[in-house]
């Protein structure tokens, strides 16, 4: 343990993603000097700080983050004046997945985030309900926190053949996520990997794009719910392959290379090699992309036995983002508690419906203003945090009230989820 007089953080936030960096922007901006953990490249998992976006080639579904060709009467209708005209074209120049996390992470520093490029490897929850919160990395160093935003995000679970790595990413033609990647594949013929409802969205937005689209499955019987399995049958460029896995992806000379450096001798996706469950036999598919829709997994390791989660170990929160703690959590008070004072959640981690950048960067917006709020209302004082360090805005009080208000008025729906939410989270927890 650190000794009795090191500095315990206002606030730290694990997780590198939209999520992770927007809520250090806005807890810089108040004034809380946050502290972000940040991963870095972790071979063994994959995860690379910047989450799930650094795989990502042309975001074009962030606003203001765009990958268009305006005319210039369009770019004229838009009435910038030179400077935002500038920043416009800048931004119209390209937006990588990789090349927004940096934007991010340099507006979060900027305003004076800080950050160090670390993996959390413990983080005790349990033992002090509301004092001050524990992280240790994997370097061996410890941290403190009065409040902990979560932002560890989900990855996209993947086939784990080895050809499946070569090909991922930046232009090669794997992609975990359609609505990012589909756009680059128009006219031309993609396959989607999986049998659940994830395919069968990504089947059918593909098919809106592209020329044809193979939906690859291991088995006959299906995962999805049937209104989205019949809705990708019924669509006339979609191709159903079964009991049918991906064994191997061959490869073609990348054709940017001509044109762009950063391709030369690389490949992307030229066929799928197929297996046939039944009979063990291979076959070829000529594809252009390979769209993998396995299902996520919550990074929620490092919370187990001590944060809610639902039965895919996605975190549970209330209505303010904040976590609830697990039922099998080793200290009587928290577990009596109905939420964890201090610790809240944003992004993937809690999120299994939406998982787009722009939603969990706003629900990062959000984790930071209930985090600034809770700081501001309980440990401002009572923890000797000086006035001048939090940027107790009107704003920020005036929202508290009005949520105070809220829920004694009594905000069923919400209330009402969460406690059904952790009821069933107590069942798992209790098997
Ligand atoms: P999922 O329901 O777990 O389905 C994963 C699919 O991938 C299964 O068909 C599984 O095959 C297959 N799979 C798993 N590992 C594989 C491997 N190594 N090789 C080949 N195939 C493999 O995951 P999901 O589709 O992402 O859905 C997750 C949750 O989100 C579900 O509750 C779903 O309803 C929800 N969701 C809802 C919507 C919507 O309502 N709009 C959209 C997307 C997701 P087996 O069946 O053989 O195991």
């Amino acid at each position: 343990m650190k000794p009795e007089n090191s500095s315990i953080e206002n606030v730290i936030i694990i997780g590198s993603g939209p999520a992770g960096y927007t809520a250090a922007l806005y807890t810089a901006r108040a004034n809380l000097s946050p502290l972000l953990i940040a991963g870095s490249l972790d071979p063994k998992t994959s995860r690379i700080k910047g989450g799930q976006l650094m795989y990502t080639s042309d975001i074009e579904n962030f606003p203001a983050g765009v990958r268009a060709e305006l005319s210039e009467d369009e770019f004229q209708g838009l009435h910038l004046d030179s400077d935002a005209g500038a920043d416009y074209i800048a931004g119209l120049t390209g937006l990588s997945g990789p090349n927004l996390m940096k934007r991010m992470e340099a507006q979060a520093r900027h305003f004076g985030a800080r950050m160090v490029e670390e993996f959390v490897t413990e983080i005790d929850i349990c033992s002090a309900p509301g004092e001050y919160y524990v992280l240790q990395t994997q370097s061996g160093k410890e941290y403190r926190a009065h409040a902990v935003i979560i932002a560890t995000g989900a990855a996209a679970r993947t086939l784990g053949i080895s050809a499946e790595e070569k090909f991922f990413g930046q232009g090669g033609g794997v992609s975990t996520c359609a609505t990012c990647d589909g756009h680059s594949y128009r006219g031309k013929n993609v396959a989607v990997i999986g049998g659940g409802d994830s395919a069968m969205e990504e089947a059918s937005y593909l098919a809106r794009l592209v020329n044809k689209v193979y939906l690859i499955h291991r088995r006959e019987e299906f995962r999805a719910s049937k209104i989205m399995l019949k809705r990708a049958e019924e669509n006339p460029k979609i191709e159903f392959l079964l009991n049918k896995v991906v064994a191997d992806i061959k490869g073609k000379p990348h054709p940017a290379a001509a044109h762009n450096k950063f391709f030369e001798g690389k490949e992307n996706v030229a066929a799928a090699v197929l297996k046939d469950m039944q009979t063990g036999e291979t076959s070829e598919v000529p594809l252009d992309g390979i769209f993998v829709a396995i299902g996520h997994t919550p990074n929620t390791e490092l919370f187990k036995g001590q944060l809610c989660m639902d039965e895919a170990g996605y975190l549970i929160y209330d209505q303010h983002l904040r976590a609830l703690p697990s039922p099998t959590c080793e200290n009587a008070k928290m577990r009596s508690l109905e939420y964890v004072p201090g610790v809240f959640v944003a992004g993937d981690v809690a999120d299994h419906v939406y998982r787009q950048a722009i939603t969990a960067a706003g629900m990062g917006c959000a984790a930071a203003i209930e985090a600034e709020r809770y700081l501001a209302e309980n440990l401002a004082s009572e923890k000797g945090i000086p006035p001048e360090a939090l940027d107790i805005s009107m704003q920020s009080i005036a929202q508290s009230h009005w949520s105070s208000e809220r829920d004694a008025a009594g905000d069923k729906p919400v209330i009402e989820r969460v406690e059904e939410v952790a009821e069933v989270c107590a069942i798992e927890h209790n098997k």
